[in-house]
């Protein structure tokens, strides 16, 4: 567990899976025989040539809330696009438990984006029905996002199996009553609030958490690996608006460098989070101490 003021910072992990090193299409192999803390063993596996890569979601507890931020991909999901998120079954909500929250203790859930990694768990199936995972939370989700996934609204993501985790994992919280669609600029609480950070995916947000003169900021998908801290141009094969992704990564890196906040992205290896600084005319990543 991490502290920024009075906030207590939980990683509640789904999985830790290899992803082939193709998800960067400037990597090359040789880079590897450059000893270089971000293809360190817990970022980056030599012998596979893969990149170790995280999924989780973030427990953020404030003296006033519970508040999780990106669900994962969920157990059970009808997958056929993405085998290796398909009728998974993990302890995710054990895990919860264990970082000491019920679903039923979710005050409000944020989706930084609409990605099958980051609303799976926004559902479960019971008698044969997806309903919300977290009975009390209401749902944050970007304006901008929901209008391009949402086919009620005339989005249509080809192949049609694409827009499953939509349909079964944000639709139903629509459905339940239970969104707040913001357009990722709002003040969500005392010391919370929202930063666009569109590229990786149309509407994505950041979470900004300030407490005691610290900062913490959720970043969503703007890096997948430390690797880009180093590289900021480079863009996951995943990132949809690749120009603007770039635009948003160096924002960011600069934001991170000139405030000294913990940065907490969703998929990087051990410690899962970290601050960057200034290096030259680049970045510098500096993985916390401190295990979330
Ligand atoms: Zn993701």
């Amino acid at each position: 567990m991490i502290r920024i003021g009075d906030v207590e910072i939980s990683r509640i992990e789904e999985i830790v899976v290899l992803e082939a090193s193709s998800v960067f299409s400037l990597w090359r192999k040789e880079m590897a025989d450059t000893p270089h803390l971000a293809l360190g063993p817990n970022y980056y596996d030599r012998s596979a040539d893969g990149f170790v890569t995280s999924v989780h979601s973030w427990l953020v507890k404030t003296p006033q809330q519970m508040i999780l931020i990106d669900t994962g991909s969920g157990n059970g999901k009808d997958r056929p696009l993405s085998p290796r998120f398909a009728n998974m079954n993990t302890p995710y909500l054990e895990r919860l438990k264990a970082a000491g929250a019920e679903p039923s203790d979710i005050d409000l859930v944020i989706l930084t984006h609409l990605h099958i990694d980051h609303v799976g768990w926004n559902t479960q199936v019971v008698d044969g029905k997806n309903v919300p995972t977290f009975p009390n939370a209401t749902y944050i989700m970007s304006r901008a996002e929901r209008e391009v996934r949402d086919p009620k609204l005339g989005a249509s993501m080809k192949p049609p199996a694409a827009n499953l985790p939509f349909l079964d994992s944000v639709q139903p919280i629509i459905d339940a009553g239970k969104a707040r669609i913001v357009e990722g600029t709002e003040q969500i609480a005392e010391g919370i609030d929202l930063m666009p950070v569109p590229g990786h995916a149309p509407g994505m947000m950041a979470v900004r958490v300030k407490s005691g003169g610290e900062e913490a900021l959720f970043i969503g998908d703007v890096m997948h690996q430390p690797i880009q801290v180093y590289h900021p141009s480079w863009n996951s094969k995943y990132c949809e608006d690749q120009d603007l992704a770039r635009v948003t990564r160096t924002k960011i890196l600069n934001y991170a460098a000139d405030t000294g906040c913990l940065l907490l992205p969703v998929h990087f290896g051990a410690p899962y989070c970290g601050r960057v600084k200034r290096n030259g005319d680049g970045y510098e990543f500096v993985p916390s101490d401190t295990m979330p």
